[in-house]
């Protein structure tokens, strides 16, 4: 796995060595959505998508995939194939100055045909997990941190898990403007936050 030097490295903290984090759905906001999109010549990246990585990256924020990838138990594709494109999409970005922090998956789905795998699950969103689990494994600062989802499900995870959830339509939005608009109001909220 690649080494990636923290942008933020040198830099001070704001909450005690913490960094707030973007979570990222994958499928109709980093990538268009063809619907199962496994195989690496699939990938479409949605217009503006390593700009607005690279904006994170640039604010300190640590940004995160978070996908639910019930293809896994239903039997379409496996694991590998999927930890397969994620390293083709992070590799990509890499290319055009962007970084992906971590990726997260759910391959669960209660009815999937991997049996261990046809599960009701805490990690597929709607459900918290894959936020809870990056939260342990990172040191993120939950309170300026958001999420930027295409599906209700996306944004009820955020609720659960008490962040920013914002809504993008690929057909409609812009990713860069997006993410440029959310860190303005974070930066101004926390701007009057007293230090
Ligand atoms: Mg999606
Ligand atoms: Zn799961």
């Amino acid at each position: 796995m690649t080494e990636y030097k923290s942008y933020r490295d040198g830099l001070p903290d704001k909450a005690g060595g913490r960094r707030p984090a973007a979570f990222l759905d994958r499928d109709g906001v980093l990538n268009v959505d063809h619907g199962y999109t496994h195989r690496p010549e699939q990938l479409e990246w949605i217009e503006g998508a390593a700009e607005a990585v690279r904006l994170l990256n640039e604010a300190g924020y640590y940004v995160f995939v978070i996908t639910n990838q019930s293809g896994i138990a239903r039997g379409y594709y496996d694991e590998t194939a999927v930890e397969s494109f994620h390293a083709h999409m992070r590799d990509d970005l890499v290319a055009h100055g962007a970084r992906i922090d971590a990726f997260y998956y759910c391959p669960h789905h209660p009815e999937g045909i991997i049996k261990q795998l046809a599960v009701q699950c805490r990690c597929r969103k709607p459900g918290p997990g894959m936020l809870e689990q990056a939260a342990r494994e990172w040191p993120i600062d939950t309170g300026a941190s958001f999420l930027i989802g295409d599906k209700d499900d996306d944004l009820a995870a955020a609720a659960t898990f008490k962040i920013r959830g914002i809504k993008f339509n690929s057909q409609i939005d812009s990713l860069p403007d997006l993410v440029r608009r959310e860190l303005a109001n974070c930066s101004n909220s926390q701007d009057r936050r007293p230090s």
